[in-house]
Order: structure tokens, then C-alpha cells, then sequence
């Protein structure tokens, strides 16, 4: 299976999932040009989508979705509430592009093409936002952005994965005295807001948490205005630091960019 994360945070976020078989998009927040213009960065040239996943309907994860319909006339995989939620706030050139809805929902196992994917719930402030472990040929990715904190059953989804993509969204201190308005500030810090690199360093130094075993930890998601990637970073690698020996994590510590594609990764 290879991970191409396209883009993360709060303007835009699309990820592309491939095996010899089958492709797949995980949300579509970024409009067809640019999306094109990052795939032909990481030289793709994809002719052929099975599937494009909607994680929730805010705009960052779903403003492209028409333009992705019309380019690949892929089937679409979205939870009920999500898809009233989408037709509600897209143009409606989302619906006359539609070639097929495939309703997921929570808790739900299924295939396309030879991926098994699997959807569970996330606490965040959107309709149904769901968050998706992925395995195909012995190897298994976790996505999870977009989340007020981390659940214990969330835990349990990420464990054993190959491939964990997690948000490290804003810095606690930068948040407070940053320059969003109370009530949103409220919204980010919320229990269904976003996860602050703080909440994810308590879950990487937990090893009844985070197992360590991903090769690739991807931290997504981050603000550009109450974070930066160099702060998520030192964040992540001070908690990683404070696990014992025994279950260091060995892999890569990587941060996706809003701005650019991260480098395709094998599992
Ligand atoms: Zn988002
Ligand atoms: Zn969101």
C-alpha cells in the first residue's frame, strides 16, 4: 500500500491511498487544479479513482468534492448524516455529478477493490465525522484529523499501524493569544474541537496509547496561525523522548504541509 498525502490542514486536505488494484481519495479539500498540480509533483498520473472517502463535511475536507466527482466519476463512500450535511452546503453540481453513494457507516468493515477499510467515530463538531484505519497486504494506515481529543476506543483503532496519520493541530499558548476570536478559540479547545500538540504528546509517551509501531508517524492537520511545523515537531519528539527504552519508537516522525505534498510512503 502507498500513502500519498497531497495536502493537510485547515485549508485544504486530501490524501491518496494506492495498491496495485485499487485507489482510493480520503476527502477532497483542495480544487482540481491544485489537486493535479500536487499529484504531478509526486508524479502520478491518476486515471482512475475507486473511491473517494468523506471523513466530515467542513470545507476543508469537502470544497474540491464536485470537481474530483467530475474529473475521476468515482463512487462515493459517506455516512448518512455526512451526505445530508453535503448536499446541504455544496453546489449543486455536487449532485448532478454523483455516480454512485456507498453508505458507511460507524463501526462498519468494508472492502474496495483490495482494501479493507474501516470507519469509527471521532468527537468533533461536525455531523457524523468519522476517522478510517486502512489494511491491504499485511499492512494497515490509520487517518485521524479532526478530532476535540482521543478516545480510548480511538487508541485502540490506531494501534498496530504501519502507517499512523494524526493532527497535531494548534499549541495551546499560541491559541490563547493568538488572533481568533474567543468563541472559536473556544470551538478549537473544545472536547470537539481539534487535538493540540500537547494532547498528542500525552498520547505518544503513553505506551498503553500509542504502540510505537508505525514506520511512518504523520503529524497532519497543523494551524497556521496557532502552530507551526517546526513547534509540532519539538512537541512530538519531547514526548517520544519520555517512553522507556524497551517501547522507544523507532520510526519516522514526519509533519504534513499544507502548502506542498508529502513524499509518497511505501508500507
Ligand atoms: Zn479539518
Ligand atoms: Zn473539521
Amino acid at each position: 500500500m502507498r500513502v500519498s498525502i497531497l495536502a493537510s490542514g485547515s485549508s485544504g486536505n486530501i490524501t491518496l491511498l494506492e495498491t496495485e488494484r485499487t485507489r482510493l481519495l480520503v476527502d477532497c479539500g483542495l480544487g482540481k487544479r491544485e489537486t493535479l498540480a500536487r499529484l504531478a509533483a509526486i508524479e502520478k498520473n491518476v486515471e482512475h479513482i475507486d473511491g473517494i472517502l468523506i471523513t466530515h463535511e467542513h470545507t476543508d475536507h469537502c470544497n474540491g468534492l464536485p470537481q474530483m466527482l467530475g474529473l475521476w466519476k468515482a463512487p462515493l463512500y459517506v455516512t448518512e448524516p455526512t451526505m445530508g450535511a453535503l448536499q446541504r452546503t455544496l453546489p449543486e453540481t455536487f449532485g448532478k455529478r454523483l455516480k454512485g453513494v456507498e453508505t458507511i457507516h460507524a463501526g462498519q468493515h468494508f472492502s474496495i477493490g483490495d482494501i479493507e477499510v474501516h470507519a469509527f467515530a471521532i468527537p468533533h463538531d461536525a455531523a457524523d465525522p468519522i476517522g478510517f484505519t486502512f489494511r491491504s497486504n499485511g499492512a494497515k494506515m490509520a487517518l485521524v484529523t479532526d478530532l476535540g481529543y482521543m478516545p480510548e476506543l480511538v487508541k485502540v483503532h490506531l494501534k498496530n499501524s504501519d502507517c499512523l496519520m494524526l493532527e497535531s493541530n494548534h499549541d495551546l499558548d499560541m491559541l490563547k493569544v493568538g488572533p481568533y476570536p474567543w468563541v472559536v478559540k473556544q470551538r478549537v479547545l473544545s472536547r470537539t474541537g481539534h487535538l493540540s500538540n500537547h494532547a498528542v504528546g500525552e498520547y505518544l509517551s503513553d505506551p498503553d496509547g500509542f504502540d510505537a509501531i508505525a514506520r511512518y508517524l504523520v503529524l497532519g492537520h497543523v494551524s497556521q496561525e496557532n502552530n507551526n511545523p517546526y513547534l509540532v515537531r519539538i512537541s512530538a519528539e519531547e514526548a517520544l523522548g519520555r517512553r522507556s527504552a524497551e517501547c522507544a519508537f523507532r520510526g519516522e516522525l514526519l509533519v504534513a504541509s499544507q502548502d506542498a505534498p508529502l513524499r509518497s510512503l511505501e508500507l
